[in-house]
């Protein structure tokens, strides 16, 4: 798919969707938390773990330093992989109180790539999670990716890189600075309802002609 192909699929794909920042108005940690819960779990099951959490401590580094690690797992085992979750975010939460930055200023301030570094120097912290963050709580011009996105770049042929900062250099190549945090977004709506890993519904998709895809599957109108 060549750059004003892809920029017209995002076009439709933002109207779509219209993706709203879901960071906003939240504490920095607080967000930082919510990502990590998130993965391999629904916005869904998130929302409800993270309300369950916030509603029995105030979601702070030194709250969550302190809080002992069975009650933490027990309220965050709906989102699963509590196992890896829970040492991540407890770790984290020691590091912020350690270095006396309970809001993340530091992170937040810093010039992007410091800023970056400095994410990624947290335990359990890796690029997705950083650019998540960087993007929708800093503002920061990062393009994040997860297996929906690296799904879409591989099938509309926009990246053969073989990692996650090839492809993205890639990916940023067809995304406009000023889409990419809802166009991140956007995709990953794309990707969870329409162009799915197994079995893309390509009979109800809304790019249909614009797609490249070897995987496409005839429509029975075509
Ligand atoms: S036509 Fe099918 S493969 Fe192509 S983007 Fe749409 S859902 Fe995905």
């Amino acid at each position: 798919m060549d750059v004003r192909t892809f920029r017209r699929v995002l076009r439709v794909l933002l109207d779509r969707y219209k993706p709203r920042n879901w960071a906003a108005g939240r504490g920095r940690f607080e967000v930082l938390m919510s990502i990590i819960v998130s993965q391999n779990s629904t916005d869904l099951v998130t929302e409800r773990v993270m309300n369950a959490l916030t509603s029995q401590v105030p979601p702070t580094p030194t709250a969550i330093a302190g809080m002992r690690a069975e009650k933490l797992a027990r309220i965050l085992r709906p989102a699963g992989l509590s196992r890896q979750k829970v040492p991540k975010i407890r770790e984290i939460a020691r590091v912020l109180v350690e270095r006396g930055d309970e809001e993340m200023d530091a992170f937040a301030t810093a010039r992007p790539s410091p800023a970056r570094r400095m994410l990624l120097e947290l335990p359990g912290v890796g690029p997705k999670t950083a650019d998540v963050w960087l993007s929708l709580v800093a503002g920061r011009d990062t393009m994040p990716m997860d297996t929906h996105i690296t799904r879409l770049v591989r099938r509309w042929h926009l990246s053969s890189g073989k990692d996650y900062e090839r492809i993205n250099a890639d990916l940023r190549r067809y995304v406009p600075r000023e889409n990419r945090q809802a166009g991140h977004l956007a995709l990953i709506y794309f990707g969870r309802e329409i162009c799915q890993a197994r079995t893309p519904r390509c009979e109800a998709c809304p790019v249909y002609d614009d797609c490249d895809a070897e995987d496409k599957r005839p429509r029975k109108d075509s």
